[in-house]
């Protein structure tokens, strides 16, 4: 029997998010959108992997003492396993045993698909895609455009599909959300040839978080997404802000690679290219230098030390100056893309933020929008220092443009699309 025939029982989908040297997953079910399963292994390929696996809906605790080798259970009620993972496939399959021990392993009826983050889908690959040859084969093309993160979603997709070859495998792309920016928006100011035979254009990324978010901004205003404006500000530690109309996205800050756009935790964003040659010609910098200096070592941390804003906070309370101006550069880049996209959708119906700083730092959320009372923009103080984990406005009642926090999800957006695209062909579940 395929899976297909047995689709009207099969809610489950398992999302992977392959690194180079991690594997992230989630198995969720799609009746509800309930996650079953969560965890990761890390350092594959190291001396030490490290696997921790938990049972978040079940209350976390599924140690049951049946430890052997490296097994504990884990600080936080999961279970963590140590030992040596040497490849993707080492690492999945143990990932499948604690799955199974739960009784929820991938040879269960119920699991529907498979569904995997990719990092770059270039122009080709607009919507979720099932697997087969010939997009391996599309993928394994783009890797030139996404060196670290492509061969990595390669080795995942392989590796699940040599463990369960029957079940369907989707991928599901950082860039897809992208690709309705138009050509306007999406090309940079080169010559056309030289662009074109690289492949050089503003492909942008975390979209399935921009499309998260923008579609559960709509919902919080009770609208259809097609009806409203929104500009997605995504703070992570990899940072970038989207504007969307009317479902679409027609900018993005992020371009050929994550570098462009915001200030983030380690990646500098928008600079003026010629720093590069200044720095190769004049400071006798490498390329890989100079690559890792902007993507490693700038941002927050190139700026006072520290990425992480909750220190940058505390500091700053100390009287710090270095952590003052990391903070005042980091909101200076983000308004100007408020702003700018402001100007680029003409009518704004809300400012979401989401991400680890975007969902948690209420005074980064306080000082982007400070000053942007002529864009609509304005604060509720009261509101704005709640911490929730759902999705909530912070802006004072009537305001002509309202500020949301709104907690991204991939893996349940990964989950969502995998799941429709694999259920086309029969009745929606209920
Ligand atoms: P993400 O990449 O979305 O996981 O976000 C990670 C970043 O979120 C960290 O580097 C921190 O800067 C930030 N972050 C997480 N929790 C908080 C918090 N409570 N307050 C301020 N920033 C936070």
């Amino acid at each position: 029997m395929s899976s297909y025939d047995a689709a009207d029982t099969a809610t489950r989908v398992l999302v992977l998010n392959s690194g180079s040297s991690s594997l992230k997953y989630q198995l969720l079910d799609m009746r509800n959108g309930s996650r079953l399963a969560v965890g990761m292994v890390e350092r594959i390929g190291e001396k030490t992997s490290r696997l921790v696996h938990t049972l978040p809906e079940s209350g976390g605790d599924s140690s049951d003492g049946d430890s052997s080798g490296g097994d504990s259970s884990g600080g936080d009620g999961g279970r963590e396993r140590t030992g040596r993972f040497a490849d993707h496939a080492k690492a999945l399959e143990a990932v499948a045993d604690e799955l199974a021990h739960d009784g929820i392993g991938l040879d269960s009826p119920e699991l529907a698909a498979i569904g995997h983050r990719v990092v770059h889908g270039g122009l080709g690959f607009s919507e979720p895609t099932l697997i087969d040859d010939g997009v391996l084969a599309e993928i394994e093309r783009l890797v030139p455009l996404a060196p670290l993160h492509n061969p990595a979603n390669l080795l995942g997709i392989r590796t699940a599909r040599a463990l369960r070859p029957d079940l369907p495998q989707v991928a599901v792309f950082d860039t897809a959300f992208h690709t309705t920016m138009p050509e306007y928006a999406a090309r940079y100011a080169i010559d056309t040839a030289t662009a074109d035979a690289h492949r050089i254009r503003r492909y942008g990324f975390h979209g399935t978080s921009h499309a998260y978010v923008s579609r559960r901004t709509a919902e919080l205003l009770g609208k259809d997404p097609s009806e409203v404006n929104v500009i997605v500000l995504h703070l992570g530690n990899g940072a970038s802000a989207s504007a969307v109309a009317g479902g679409r996205c027609v900018d993005t800050s992020m371009g050929l690679t994550p570098l462009e756009g915001l200030v983030m935790g380690t990646r500098s964003g928008d600079i003026d290219p010629a720093v590069t040659f200044h720095l190769r010609r004049v400071a006798g910098m490498s390329v890989d230098e100079i690559d890792e200096l902007l993507n490693k070592k700038s941002g927050l941390v190139g700026l006072c030390g520290d990425n992480d804003m909750r220190e940058i906070r505390r500091r700053i309370d100390e009287g710090d100056e270095r952590a003052r101006l990391a903070f005042d550069i980091y909101i200076h880049r983000l308004k100007k893309y408020i702003g700018a996209y402001s100007a680029v959708l003409g009518r704004v119906d809300a400012v979401a933020f989401t991400a680890g700083v975007g969902e948690n730092a209420a005074e980064v959320r306080e000082a982007a929008v400070a000053g942007l009372e002529a864009l609509g923009l304005a604060m509720d103080a009261k509101r704005n220092a709640v911490r929730s984990g759902e999705p909530r406005i912070v802006s004072p009642d009537g305001a002509r443009t309202v500020v949301a926090v709104v907690p991204t999800d991939e893996e349940l957006e990964i989950a969502r699309q995998t799941f429709a695209l694999i259920g086309e062909d029969r009745p929606a579940i209920a």
